[in-house]
């Protein structure tokens, strides 16, 4: 299998790490015979309810018994669509009204974006240095980070990036402005927080010049970090907002939230402004809403907290130089990049499978299901302190 996976698969470096899955379970993947790990990372900030949850494989087994494709999006009155969007638009609360459902993270960018311009008849965009926003074209261009961007130019035109946390950076943006996309908690940049006020500044700028303010909150959003959504916590509302990642519940799923004012520019002058064949899958939607139900009746968010503070209270080593997180998203930073890619692959030899950052290469990152219980995070502590040995 390793064979076919290196020769029949698209590579995305040279060094993948190459686990065999055979099962998965709660915090836990199984490879052959005896070997196991715990899941640190969630496929990244994906499978926040845990692997196979029994009540988001029985969504997926009756919505798919059910049907599955019937239509491109838009078309068809789908159940799965509708009960999803409405109980995502009553937990965003007041402001945000429908619900354009995508594949993934970078088409929710890409759209956000499009409707952004169609909008305001504006051009000009505003992203953020060290941002993360995708791999598509239009995302790839408001993303902050360099490295990544070598060999795909041109980008976007009229696209400019500020400086996270510069409240003078934010006196760039004027009548001219279409939309500022920005990630509240900036996570590949090593889980960087906004500073005191930062973000009500920008929201005040963004009124002030008639600019929409987009939040990417594709890995913060739905419990990742203490609260339902990062925007919640720092009580500053975007104009639109960006989910996927944890969305479909370990199923693939985008979405950009919007009043519906802004939303309707899509649909006439001309009307298809933005169209997907598979957004908004009914097994996805199945998926989804019963992961946002368990989250929200487990009282999962509080559980988040606590889970963050016994973190905080038992992950000390002398080779951790610092720690910076919010819920259960943390960047551990070490002493080099050499000593990340070390642990995190002594790590998969003790049994715990833990990640970097595309932004931040001295920095772990863990990010371990929602669900994670004391004796998990205790036992992956452990393991992790024993990896930094
Ligand atoms: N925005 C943020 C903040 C992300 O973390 C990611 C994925 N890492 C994306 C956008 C892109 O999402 P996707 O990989 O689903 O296209």
């Amino acid at each position: 299998m390793r064979n076919i996976f290196l020769h029949t698969l698209a590579q995305t470096s040279d060094s993948p790490l190459s686990l065999e899955i055979t099962r998965a379970e709660g915090c836990w993947l199984f490879g052959h015979g005896e070997k196991k790990w715990l899941d640190f990372i969630s496929g990244i900030a994906v499978s926040s309810m845990g692997h196979s949850s029994p009540e988001i494989v029985k969504a997926v087994q009756e919505q798919a018994g059910k049907f599955m494709h019937t239509m491109v999006y838009g078309e068809h009155i789908q159940s799965p669509q509708i009960l999803f969007a409405k109980k995502l638009i009553e937990v965003l609360g007041p402001g945000f009204e429908q619900v354009f459902f995508v594949n993934s993270g970078s088409e929710a960018v890409e759209g956000a974006l499009k409707l952004a311009k169609k909008f305001t008849r504006r051009t000009k965009i505003f992203s953020f240095e060290n941002s993360y926003h995708g791999a598509t074209h239009g995302a790839l261009t408001v993303t902050g980070t360099p490295w990544l961007k070598e060999g795909y130019g041109p980008f976007l035109p009229d696209v400019f990036h500020l400086k996270f946390n510069s409240f003078e950076d934010l006196e760039k943006i004027d009548f001219e402005t279409a939309c500022v996309i920005i990630e509240p908690i900036q996570a590949e940049a090593g889980v960087c927080l906004p500073a005191d006020g930062f973000l009500a500044a920008l929201r005040k700028k963004c009124t002030a010049t008639g600019t929409l303010l987009i939040f990417d909150e594709i890995q913060t959003g739905l419990g990742r970090t203490g609260s339902l959504f990062a925007f919640q916590k720092y009580e500053v509302k975007p104009d639109i907002i960006l989910l996927a990642k944890a969305l479909g519940g370990g199923m693939p799923i985008g979405a950009f939230i919007t009043r519906k004012d802004i939303m309707q520019v899509l649909s006439h002058d001309p009307p298809l402004g933005h169209i997907t064949t598979f957004g908004g899958h009914p097994v996805s939607c199945a998926a989804g809403l019963a992961a946002l139900v368990k989250l929200l009746r487990d009282d999962l968010i509080y559980r988040v907290r606590e889970s963050e503070f016994f973190i905080r209270q038992n992950l000390k080593h002398p080779a951790i130089k610092r720690i910076s997180g919010a819920g259960l998203l943390f960047a551990v930073q070490l002493e080099s990049k050499e000593k990340v890619k070390k642990t995190v692959w002594r790590g998969i030899d003790l049994g715990i499978t833990m990640d970097w950052f595309l932004n931040a290469e001295d920095c772990i990152r863990l990010a371990p299901p929602l669900i994670i219980s004391e004796a998990e995070l205790s036992l992956g502590i452990e393991m992790l302190k024993k990896a930094l040995d």
